[in-house]
């Protein structure tokens, strides 16, 4: 590369997919991760934004309450910009940039101004919103093509003229129309005008492909009344065709068991995929609210010990996954050789962090029968002689000290090993304002810390509006405290003290709350 386009940095016009956070591209992840700046719209999946890399700006561009999303004159101008100051830029559009997305716009004033370029398809809504309804685009014995069109006034000079006349006579193929909620009487009586058939099957799909999918059955000649009374509202398309009808036997999303419920998930996001998923998986809405992240932060002295070790007998104690991420990593770094933990014996707080050591293949050599790290201490000086040993304590700045006082009061020597931080997550006030407009029936706490980030994060009343009506759901009695120190009342709290059991414990409320 010349000197001068080092300088230029690359806009990645990338398709996030039509909703489910899950149906990005590994392409358009992997651009996500290591991109300088996001330039995201309005129907961007939420999960994709706040798992970014605290070092990734993010830029919102869409609609915000009393406002109108930027202009696409200036929205060019700022991607030129961006890559001008030598930023990768990732401008991140809902369903495919280059189906009804503007992308080739954005595309075109790029290459005008020599500033490179790519494009990664993303799955459109029209053909993911079917396929979450059991709705195929084609079907041999049905449909042998599929069109996707515009709803939108072509007055609005913002779209060219759709055939709708002619696409009326067009027979055994499948319509997919985009924007089509505010014009869609006109739009059906055209097609009716046009010859089709009033019997056609249609469906509306409103938030295809997340938990908050809604579908509605109806023909051609039914569907106006039908959206109307169901009050469909954008993002919605319309199926045409056949094919529709395979909604009634094929639909496979519908009836799971945490289906109509918002939950708020204030764990940090780089270790809340695996929640996330479940959780929709199940049928939950997810809101990702992370209240803190972590970052690497070691303790260099601390790692200067543990590189020297001599000692016979010798312990790693871990009390989070973060803390087993962290140490991996700078163990590489550090130390090198992996082979050399073999010196160590493993102690886990409990079953997360366990299975977070499972993960890069070692196994604890004890886990308490309680999650806690007071009982982590106690059992462990009442299961093992470690007078004498040296426990090497994996923490993060913000850990208690009880393992390392009780470990040394039995006269062990402890080296407390700090490998990360905790920054505090400010909410964005977009992001505010979606949760007030739609606040959670769930909130779930998995530690201390992060309902110390719920609190900071909103004001007195603000914290009242989004959870007075909500079920708050903490992993443990410590949490709880914490939780409730904030002036929150806890109505469940896991047995058990990991998130598989929190997960239990919804199961269980949302079935008590359908029974009664
Ligand atoms: N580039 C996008 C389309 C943008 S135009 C894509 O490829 O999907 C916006 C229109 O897309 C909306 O008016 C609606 O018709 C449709 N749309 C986007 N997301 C949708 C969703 N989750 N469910 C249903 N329709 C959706």
């Amino acid at each position: 590369m010349s000197p001068e386009k080092d300088n230029i940095g690359t806009v990645y016009l990338v398709g996030a997919g039509p909703g489910d956070p899950d149906l990005v591209t590994v392409k358009g992840q992997r651009l996500l991760r290591e991109c300088d700046v996001v330039v995201y719209d309005h129907l961007i999946p939420d999960e994709l934004i706040v798992a970014l890399p605290e070092r990734v700006r993010r830029i919102y561009v869409g609609k915000q309450a009393g406002h109108h999303s930027l202009p696409q004159d200036k929205l060019n101008e700022l991607l030129a910009r961006l890559a001008g100051d030598g930023k990768d830029v990732v401008r991140l559009k809902g369903g495919d940039p280059f189906v009804f997305g503007r992308g080739a716009e954005e595309a075109q004033y790029l290459k005008d101004r020599n500033i490179p370029f790519e494009v990664v398809p993303g799955i459109t809504s029209g053909m993911a919103a079917a396929a979450y309804a059991g709705v195929p685009c084609t079907d041999r014995r049905v449909s042998s093509y599929v069109t996707f069109l515009t709803g939108h006034k072509a007055v609005e000079k913002k779209y060219t003229t759709v055939p709708w006349e002619w696409l009326a006579k067009a027979q055994n193929g499948t319509l997919i129309i985009y924007m089509g909620v505010k014009e869609l009487k006109n739009n059906v009586t055209r097609l009716l005008d046009g010859g089709m058939s009033p019997d056609t099957p249609v469906i509306g799909i409103e938030r295809g492909t997340m938990s908050t999918q809604r579908t509605i059955n109806a023909t051609l000649s039914q569907i106006v009344t039908k959206a109307t009374e169901a009050n469909l509202k954008p993002p919605s398309l319309f199926v045409v065709g056949e094919a529709a009808k395979f909604h009634e036997q094929l639909d496979w999303l519908s009836g799971r068991p945490l289906s109509n419920m918002r939950v708020m998930v204030t764990r940090p996001a780089d270790q809340a995929g695996t929640l996330y998923a479940d959780l929709r998986s199940l049928g939950a809405e997810v809101l990702a609210y992370p209240t803190i992240a972590t970052e690497a932060s070691p303790d260099r002295s601390a790692w200067s010990r543990v590189k020297d070790l001599k000692a016979d007998e010798r312990w790693l104690v871990f009390t989070s996954e973060n803390g087993v991420r962290y140490f991996l990593e700078q163990w590489q770094e550090v130390v090198g050789d992996f082979r050399k933990l073999g010196d160590y014996k493993i102690a886990s707080v409990g079953t997360g962090t366990a299975s977070a050591l499972d993960r890069y293949g070692f196994k604890a050599d004890f886990v308490p029968s309680v999650a806690t790290t007071a009982e982590l201490a106690e059992q462990l000086t009442e299961c093992f002689d470690i007078q004498g040993a040296t426990v090497v304590r994996v923490r993060g700045d913000l850990a208690d000290d009880r393992v390392e006082k009780r470990l040394k009061s039995v006269g062990a020597s402890v080296v407390p090993l700090q490998v990360y931080k905790t920054l505090k997550v400010a909410w964005t006030a977009v992001a505010k304002e979606k949760l007030f407009k739609h606040p959670p029936h769930v909130i779930m706490f998995t530690s201390g810390s992060s309902a110390d980030g719920f609190a900071a994060n909103l004001s007195d009343d603000e914290r009242e509006r989004v959870a007075a009506e909500a079920v708050i759901l903490s992993i443990g009695p410590i949490t709880s405290k914490i939780i409730e120190s904030h002036g929150l009342k806890v109505s469940l709290e896991a047995g058990k003290h990991n998130i598989p059991a929190m997960i239990e414990e919804l199961l269980e409320y949302s079935q008590s709350k359908s029974v009664r």
